[in-house]
C-alpha cells in the first residue's frame, strides 16, 4: 500500500502551535514516562516520528493524539526540549483540520486574520439580524419575549443545531474512518460468507452497540484526564468538568429548552431551571477564569504555551457567561432598554462561539476524545 508523504508538515505544524518536533532525536524517554501510553498505543515518540517523516496518512489513522491529556510529564523529561506534550496538542489542532472537510478549521487555526474575521463576521450577521428583525421594544417593563420572541429564537436555534450537528458528525466520520483503518483487517476469510448485514468500517453494527457505554462514560466524565498521576492534573480535570457540564447544560437549555429558560416572569429561586442556570453560570465562569489565570501565569505545563484559538475559546465563553449574568440583573432591576441591548451583545458573542468552536475548533475535542476511546474498544473486540 502506498503512503502519502508530506515533507512540509513539520513546518506547517508551527502554525498549529507545535514547532519543536524537529528537535526530537527519538530517544523514547517521553513514551517511557507517559502514564497513558500503552503497549498497543505507544506515544508520543511514535507519533512525533510520523510527523518528522511527513507520514500524514499514518497520522490521520493515529488515535494517539487523542489519548494524550497534556499533563506535561513527557515535556519535563525530554532531553532535547522538544516539548512532546505541546507537539501532541498541536497535532490535535492539525488533526481537527484534517477531518474537517470544509477547510474552515485549517484557516481558523493557521490564520489569525481569519480567526478574528470569522468571529466578527458571524457577530455582525447576528447584530444585523436583530437590527432589522427585532420585535417592539417596550419600555414600561422588561418584555424580552416581545423584543425577541422565544418561539422564533427557538426555531433559529434548532436550525443552528441541525447544521452544527451535521458538520461536527461528518467531521467525526472522517476521524472514525481513519482510526478504524482498513476494513479487511476485521474480516477473516472463513467469516466472509456469514458476515452480518450491517457492517461499519468492516465491523458488525452489534459490536458498536455493545461498546457504546464506553463512549457515554468517557463523554460525560473524561475520566482519562484524571488518570495522569500528577495531582495538578486532577485539579485541571475538575476544572474541565465544570466547564463541560456548565456548557452542556446551558447549551441544552438555550437550544432545545428556550421556551422554559427565556421567560418574561422571574422564576422562583427554588425553580430547577433557575438553579441549573446558576450552576452553569458559576461552573463556566469559575472554570474559564481559572484557565485564563493559569495561562497568564503559565502555572502548569499545559498552560505554558497558548495558541490564539485557546484564548479565543476561553474569552468568548467567559464573555457569553458574563453578558448572560448582566441580562439577569438588568431584568431583576427592571431596566428594559439595557436588557434588550445586552441581549443582542450576548448573542453576538454566543453565536460565533457556538458556530465556530463546536464543529471546527476547541469544542471538537469534547467529542473526538471519547469517540477515539470508544473506537479503540470496538476495534479491540472486533479483532478479538
Ligand atoms: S520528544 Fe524528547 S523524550 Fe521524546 S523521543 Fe524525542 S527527544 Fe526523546
Ligand atoms: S503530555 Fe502527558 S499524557 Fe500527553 S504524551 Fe506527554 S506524558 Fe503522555
Amino acid at each position: 500500500m502506498s503512503l502519502k508523504v508530506n515533507p512540509d508538515i513539520i513546518k506547517l505544524m508551527g502554525k498549529f502551535g507545535a514547532d519543536s518536533a524537529s528537535a526530537c532525536f527519538n530517544c523514547g524517554n517521553c513514551t517511557a514516562v507517559c502514564s497513558l501510553s500503552t503497549e498497543n498505543t505507544p506515544f508520543p515518540r511514535k507519533t512525533i516520528r510520523y510527523l518528522q517523516l511527513g507520514l500524514t496518512d499514518k497520522l490521520a489513522q493515529s488515535p494517539e493524539p487523542w489519548l494524550c491529556y497534556y499533563c506535561g510529564d513527557c515535556s519535563d523529561t525530554c532531553p532535547r526540549d522538544a516539548d512532546p506534550g505541546e507537539v501532541m496538542m498541536g497535532l490535535r489542532r492539525y488533526m481537527t483540520s484534517v477531518y474537517d472537510w470544509t477547510g474552515i478549521s485549517k484557516f481558523f487555526y493557521t490564520s489569525k486574520a481569519f480567526e478574528v474575521g470569522s468571529i466578527l463576521v458571524v457577530a455582525l450577521l447576528v447584530g444585523l439580524g436583530f437590527l432589522f428583525f427585532h420585535g417592539p421594544m417596550l419600555t414600561d417593563r422588561v418584555a424580552l419575549n416581545v423584543f425577541a420572541p422565544n418561539t422564533t429564537i427557538e426555531i433559529l436555534d434548532l436550525i443552528m443545531l441541525a447544521v452544527l450537528s451535521f458538520l461536527l458528525l461528518s467531521n467525526a466520520f472522517f476521524l472514525a474512518r481513519g482510526v478504524m483503518g482498513n476494513a479487511a483487517q476485521y474480516i477473516k476469510d472463513d467469516d466472509k460468507a456469514k458476515s452480518p448485514a450491517i457492517m461499519i468500517f468492516g465491523v458488525s453494527l452489534s459490536i458498536y452497540f455493545k461498546e457504546f457505554q464506553e463512549f457515554i462514560i468517557h463523554f460525560f466524565t473524561q475520566k482519562k484526564f484524571a488518570s495522569c498521576e500528577d495531582k495538578k492534573q486532577k485539579i485541571l480535570w475538575i476544572n474541565h468538568l465544570l466547564i463541560m457540564t456548565g456548557y452542556s447544560i446551558i447549551f441544552l437549555m438555550v437550544v432545545v429548552g428556550l421556551r422554559w429558560f427565556q421567560r418574561d416572569e422571574i422564576l422562583s429561586v427554588f425553580n430547577p431551571i433557575r438553579f441549573l442556570g446558576y450552576y452553569s453560570t458559576f461552573a463556566i465562569l469559575y472554570g474559564t477564569t481559572y484557565a485564563m489565570i493559569g495561562r497568564l501565569k503559565k502555572s502548569s505545563r499545559s498552560h505554558m504555551k497558548s495558541h490564539s484559538t485557546d484564548w479565543a475559546f476561553l474569552i468568548l465563553l467567559w464573555l457569553t457567561t458574563f453578558t448572560g449574568i448582566l441580562i439577569h440583573f438588568t431584568r431583576l432591576l427592571e431596566m428594559p432598554l439595557s436588557t434588550y441591548y445586552i441581549y443582542v451583545i450576548h448573542l453576538m458573542i454566543a453565536v460565533p462561539m457556538l458556530v465556530i468552536e463546536v464543529p471546527f475548533a476547541k469544542w471538537t475535542h469534547q467529542l473526538y476524545r471519547p469517540l477515539v476511546l470508544y473506537l479503540m474498544k470496538v476495534k479491540q473486540r472486533a479483532l478479538a
